[in-house]
């Protein structure tokens, strides 16, 4: 494997079961697995700049998307790639003022991606900027990651986001992501014998959400002929995890699945996932939901699945209540704030509100996976798994409370004229606004006679 180090800690590395392992790459923290990825918006996890990120979270491992950044390129160049870094730093780190030791994850798309009406090519991928739909060529993307330079990239995959694909289309998604593949490995890493024009970054091969008899000569090319080049896959349906090759069974596996529950995070850990990005805990924090749930909760005699994934911190029942988010939370949120100072910041739409949210989620998910590993390794998680199943509801709880405003454009738009997602708190006040108007006409001018002031009258101050 190219400079990284993945080592299977337990069980057997060939065995398609839960697994923690500890993944490693020179200069970066070393990443514990099963882990989570961050993700980011336009290099910034919502809600949290880079320096509340490093004080206040243990974030240390991020995904970034390219579409993000791209708007105008080729015919206009990003700000990403007028950056001017050293030979041996990261232009994207640069860029995003983010600290040495963070693990890079760079992939075309955000997670999880929007539908583009534009259909992919044999040799470009159609992606959403900020400024509309059009089209990433392959070779763009290589371009790319050979100057921005993340630590790790997720291949290009030809998917069909949000339709169904018949026969002919899923064909077609194994040879253009076999030919992509390919094509990337040879311009990245050239032939062997010439490592000074190597890319620095690895590169995750994509599984792609099919069958294993549709792709099967692609993931048969990946444990062979392209084997040396590979340094983890990135799987795009957790029922794919099932079906990796014993030959690239030892491989890091990324899911990009976006699992809406910490239930779906389970079942992709116990089919070997090894990093996982979570849409969830960011919408959770959108939302003003306070995430609480513990791996392996207590199962109690009578556990009927009941007890909520997290609190709607919307809810005016709050409004008084001194309490931590959750009690005994060691966040930074918990610790030096109550429920009820949260609900007001969400009833002012104050974006602190969102921040301590943010740092509280993460904390949870945090201990989460911390938990679940060390019940890999005492090797009680399917019991772990069993009570969770049997303590929580299976859905997160619904917000009530309107979210922050949002650019929408990383959201699914319903058609043309689509209203904003999230009105504005603020409004013209109409009605102040005249009475304003009214005063002022009665505020004297300095040429005003003695008379006119003794009938407008003058203001009394209050002694
Ligand atoms: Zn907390």
């Amino acid at each position: 494997m190219r400079n990284t180090m993945f080592n299977v800690l337990h069980p057997a590395p060939a065995v398609f079961a839960p697994r923690v392992g500890m993944f490693v790459l020179p200069g970066r923290k070393p990443v514990h697995t099963p882990h989570y990825l961050s993700l980011t918006s336009r290099g910034a996890v919502p809600h949290l700049t880079q320096d509340v990120m490093r004080d206040y979270t243990s974030i240390d491992s991020l995904y970034i998307a390219l579409e993000d950044f791209i708007e105008k390129a080729p015919d206009d160049v990003p700000p990403l790639y007028k950056m001017q870094a050293e030979a041996h730093e990261s232009t994207l780190r640069k860029f995003t003022c983010l600290p040495e030791d963070i693990l890079l994850v760079m992939g075309p798309r955000r997670v999880p991606p929007v539908f583009t009406p534009m259909p992919n090519t044999g040799t470009a991928i159609s992606i959403l900027t900020s400024v509309g739909f059009r089209k990433l060529e392959a070779e763009d993307y290589i371009e790319a990651v050979r100057k921005v330079r993340p630590d790790i990239v997720v291949g290009l995959a030809d998917l069909v986001v949000g339709l169904q694909s018949g026969i002919k289309r899923r064909e077609k998604m194994v040879d253009r992501t076999h030919a992509y593949t390919r094509d990337a490995t040879k311009q990245l890493y050239g032939d062997v014998g010439e490592p000074e024009s190597e890319s620095s970054a690895v590169y995750f091969a994509p599984v792609l959400p099919l069958e294993n008899t549709q792709q099967m000569l692609y993931l048969d090319d990946l444990g062979d002929e392209l084997r040396e080049h590979i340094s983890g896959l990135a799987v795009y349906e957790a029922s794919s995890l099932a079906i990796v090759p014993d030959k690239i069974g030892c491989l890091p596996r990324l899911t990009l699945s976006g699992p809406k529950t910490p239930h779906e995070i389970l079942r992709e850990i116990s089919l070997g996932a090894d990093l996982i990005t979570i849409p969830f805990v960011g919408m959770a924090s959108d939302g003003g939901i306070a995430l609480d749930f513990i791996f392996a909760p207590p199962l109690e005699d009578g556990s009927s699945a009941s007890k909520p994934l997290g609190i709607d911190m919307w809810s005016p029942i709050y409004a008084a209540d001194l309490s931590p988010l959750v009690q005994g939370c060691e966040c930074y949120t918990c610790t030096k704030h109550h429920r009820a100072y949260i609900q007001h910041l969400l009833s002012a739409k104050e974006m602190l509100a969102w921040t301590l949210l943010q740092i509280h989620n993460h904390h949870t998910i945090d201990c989460f996976f911390a938990a679940v590993r060390d019940s890999i390794e005492a090797g009680t998680f399917t019991e772990g798994f069993l009570a969770f199943e049997q303590t929580y509801q299976p859905s997160l709880p619904q917000q009530t409370g309107q979210g922050p405003r949002r650019r929408g454009y990383h959201a699914q738009a319903s058609g043309p004229g689509e209203p904003k997602l999230n009105s504005s708190s603020y409004d013209q006040l109409d009605d102040a606004a005249e009475k304003y108007a009214e005063a002022q006409s009665f505020v004297p001018t300095p040429d005003v006679s003695a008379e006119e002031l003794q009938i407008s009258g003058f203001a009394v101050k209050d002694t």
